[in-house]
């Protein structure tokens, strides 16, 4: 497995899959490189995995400066799920100081939602201009995210359609620890208490199936949150999969959903999100 610093590198790769992360790796990353190396069998470049932890999506300074990272350990991991090669780009050769290039406009999902962009402003701004730079840096024909960010996946599909980019999107299923709670590398920053409560988050998640319309399925999560002493809620909604726009109760039989829920524990902002489809009544 190669390991890959600058852009001059990356160019030199033939085809490839690119699964682009922030590091400090786990399980849920590992089943997204091995998709990736699935994906990647027609490919020479095989999976390439990148590590940055992005400045420019995080709008709070100390969650920048407090995120995890543990290089050593993640080589390890991605040579483990069969990557071909790693990229480990310094701040300098993604964002060149001599040349800005040319960022990309938010598509209408990052932005129109209200969803993260409220919580975290400017945030799809920095994902649509790291994705937009990777994409030009690794010869990458398709490219790997996980279900896990919902709302990052829409985004990414919206981008390449938008910049006319020949880049498929692959989605990964998110990969949960045993409770259910949806693995990330901001678990660790829980206390053993909190990392208990967190489990409501996907408990929220699954009761919102026996619910009969969007707004009940809203209902139940808040309430499930809530019972668990998680009080400080971003959003716990029903929203339409493609644009994830309010769901009409009228459409909720028709239009395929998703149910989505942002909340802290312990100070950490912790994400989820799951299919939805109305439970309907017997006849
Ligand atoms: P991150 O390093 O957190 O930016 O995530 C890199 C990629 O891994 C993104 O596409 C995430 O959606 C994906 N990912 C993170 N956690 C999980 C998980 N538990 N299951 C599946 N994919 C995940």
């Amino acid at each position: 497995m190669r390991v890959l610093r600058t852009a001059g590198e990356t160019s030199a790769l033939p085809p490839c899959v690119l699964v682009p992360t922030m590091g400090f790796l786990h399980a849920g990353h590992a089943e997204l490189i091995r998709l990736g190396v699935g994906h990647a069998s027609d490919l020479p470049g095989g999976c390439v995995v990148s590590i940055f932890v992005n400045p420019s999506q995080f709008n709070d300074p100390r969650d920048y400066a407090s995120y995890p990272r543990d290089l050593d350990r993640d080589l390890a991991s991605c040579e483990r799920a069969g990557a071909a090669a790693v990229f480990v780009p310094d701040e300098h050769e993604v964002y060149p100081p001599s040349s800005p290039p040319r960022w990309p406009a938010v598509p209408s999902v990052g932005h129109l939602p209200r969803l993260e962009e409220v919580g975290r402003p400017g945030h799809f701004e920095g994902v649509c201009r790291v994705l937009a730079r990777l994409f030009e840096m690794v010869p990458c024909v398709r490219a790997v995210f996980g279900e896990k960010d919902y709302q990052q996946l829409r985004l990414a599909h919206a981008l390449v359609t938008q910049e006319n980019l020949a880049v498929e999107i692959v989605s990964a299923p998110t990969v949960r620890e045993d409770d259910g709670l949806a693995m990330s590398s901001r678990n660790v920053r829980l206390s053993p208490e909190g990392r208990t409560r967190a489990r409501a988050i996907s408990l929220a998640l699954r009761r919102a199936q026996g619910a009969r319309t969007p707004a009940h399925a809203e209902r139940i999560m808040l309430d499930t949150l809530w019972e668990a002493g998680i009080s400080r809620i971003e959003y716990a909604t029903i929203r339409r999969q493609d644009d994830l726009m309010p769901l009409d109760e009228r459409d909720a039989e028709t239009v395929p959903a998703r149910a989505l829920i942002t909340a802290y524990v312990d100070g950490t902002r912790l994400l989820d999100n799951a299919p939805w489809r109305p439970h309907l009544a017997q006849p």
